[in-house]
């Protein structure tokens, strides 16, 4: 196991991808084996020091970034154990590269669904934040790909927990540990928001699995350290597209029937009883006319008057793939889409170039952010489906009139969209801030959520208290100390450092 102190062989695991200043720390471990991960926390859990684990840091939210004592980074904790056909399961350390399985997996005709867009993140990142992106319209959240958990907890001991075996009973659940000893832990009792995609604090619930506990804990009740993971088989090809609009209410509308028509087939999968027509999108995205007009330097073919895009992909098979194209076709002439100038394909090749679109934005976004060496002020917020339609044109109404530079663009199938401001100097980012604020308040007025996939970690811990306030925070904070009493792990992610 390497240990390090030397502040520039630190520096590069005080900053994550939110841009957060001031992380700092005493002491980096690499190690190689789980048995390294409990040694390290049992000495840190009887000095009572800190530990912040880190993955690959590409979290937005400042969830793996230090503030005081040790950083365990799970990098060296990297081998894909095994990936069956058969049972089509595959088993991996916390430390693996979400892109690696994927290549590795789709070799052997299979497919890992969760898809959050960065694909340098860990695997292990993905499960603490329960990652989601733009395929979690059809596949959901990484949760649902989660069999089995290894976890080391907060005093060295560990854990393994199967999906299906520890049930919350009565409000309580009860984790046995790898040496019999018994965790006791009362949920949080607050309703989860009528939203789709949801990151806000612990999984709470009437009937609760105990491995959906660790999932999007966020380094706070556990080192997540070896997972078996659900595959899928590969699908048989896509086609997919990034179709321009000139009139957003057609927008609109194309997406609203696009997701009508692939909830109705995902519920009634058999063609004889389909009611309304094939098309099954597993992504739909969205890009407003900015974040268009942002990325056209990189992208020069994104015509120069479109009021926004739609990224859509359909998995199709040799037999459905005709009638499918015509259905989409169909779709896109009665919402008036710009056929003309847009981009379709059936090859992996263009689809990688599609994604790549999509990719480019954030990443721009960041670059631009670190460019004017400010802090980046995006939005995570979902809000049910009724409400969808209000909540954006209240996104625009204060961002317009705020003078602020900014981008709209993300998962508008689970109404969940990212609006970055981008601000140039120091005036400009306190009232991208305040109009975050104000961005919160309308989520949550209008039963939503404030954070659908990225997570609480530092940023965000003071509004876990305005979307649930002080008693299910004190719930929330209770449940952690069962798990932790003396609050080592994750210190300031979900609660305010001190809490
Ligand atoms: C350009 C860009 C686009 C993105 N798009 C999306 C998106 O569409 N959807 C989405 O969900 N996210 C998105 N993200 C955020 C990010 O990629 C995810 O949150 C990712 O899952 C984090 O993985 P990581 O390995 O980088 O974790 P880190 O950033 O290193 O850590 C994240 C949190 O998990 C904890 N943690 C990490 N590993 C473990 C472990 N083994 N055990 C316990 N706790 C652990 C950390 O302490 C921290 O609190 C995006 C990020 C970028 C930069």
């Amino acid at each position: 196991m390497q240990v390090k102190t030397a502040p520039d062989e630190i520096q590069a695991y005080l900053i994550d991808a939110s841009n957060m200043p001031g992380g700092h720390a005493e002491k980096l471990f690499v190690p190689e084996t789980a048995d390294e991960v409990a040694e390290i926390l049992r000495a840190a859990n009887q000095n009572s020091t800190p530990v912040t684990i880190s993955g690959a840091r590409t979290g937005t939210v400042g969830g793996a970034i230090p503030f005081g004592g040790y950083v365990i980074s799970l990098e060296r904790l990297n081998k894909i154990k095994s990936i069956d056909r058969g049972s089509r399961a595959a088993v991996v350390e916390a430390g693996v590269i979400l892109q690696d399985l994927q290549r590795l997996v789709e070799s052997e005709g299979l497919f890992y669904p969760p898809d959050p867009t960065e694909w340098s993140c860990q695997i292990g990142g993905t499960i603490a934040t329960n990652a989601s992106g733009a395929r979690s319209f059809k596949y959901g959240a990484t949760r649902g790909f989660v069999k089995r958990l290894g976890v080391v907890l907060a005093d060295g001991d560990t854990a393994t927990i199967r999906r299906g075996e520890i049930i919350s009973e009565n409000g309580f659940l009860e984790v046995k540990t790898d040496t019999g000893r018994v965790i006791r832990a009362k949920l949080p009792t607050y309703p989860q928001p009528d939203v789709r995609k949801n990151t806000s604090g612990y999984i709470s619930g009437e009937s609760v699995d105990a491995i959906d506990l660790f999932i999007g804990s966020e380094g706070t009740l556990g080192v997540i350290v070896e997972a078996e993971l659900e595959l899928f088989t590969k699908p048989e090809s896509f086609f997919s597209g990034i179709v321009f609009f000139a009139d957003e209410h057609d927008l609109l509308d194309f997406v609203a029937a696009v997701r009508d028509a692939s909830f109705a087939n995902r519920q009634f999968p058999n063609p004889q009883s389909r009611i309304r027509n094939p098309v099954g999108a597993s992504l739909i995205e969205y890009f407003d006319d900015r974040a268009l007009k942002f990325i056209s330097e990189k992208f020069p073919d994104v015509p120069a008057d479109a009021a926004g895009a739609i990224f859509f992909e359909q998995e199709t098979t040799s037999e459905n793939e005709d009638e499918l194209l015509s259905a989409w076709n169909e779709f896109l002439e009665r919402h008036n889409a710009d056929v003309e100038h847009s981009w379709f394909t059936t090859t992996d090749a263009d689809r990688e170039k599609l994604r790549e679109f999509r990719h480019a934005l954030p990443v721009t976004v960041n670059e631009r952010i670190v460019r004017n060496k400010q802090k980046k002020v995006g939005t995570d917020m979902a809000v049910p489906d009724r409400n969808f339609a209000s909540f954006l044109r209240f996104y625009k109404e204060k961002l317009t009139a705020s003078g602020l530079e900014y981008v709209i663009f993300g998962h508008i199938g689970d109404n969940h969209l990212h609006a970055n401001m981008i601000p140039k100097n120091d005036e400009e980012a306190t009232i991208a801030r305040h109009l975050y604020g104000r961005f919160i308040a309308q989520s949550i007025m209008l039963g939503g959520t404030i954070s659908a996939e990225h997570g609480i970690g530092k940023h965000k811990s003071k509004y876990l208290y305005v979307q649930y306030g002080e008693r299910y925070v004190n719930e929330m904070a209770e449940l952690k100390r069962a798990f932790d009493p003396k609050g080592i792990l994750g210190r300031g992610n979900l609660f305010d450092f001190g809490f």
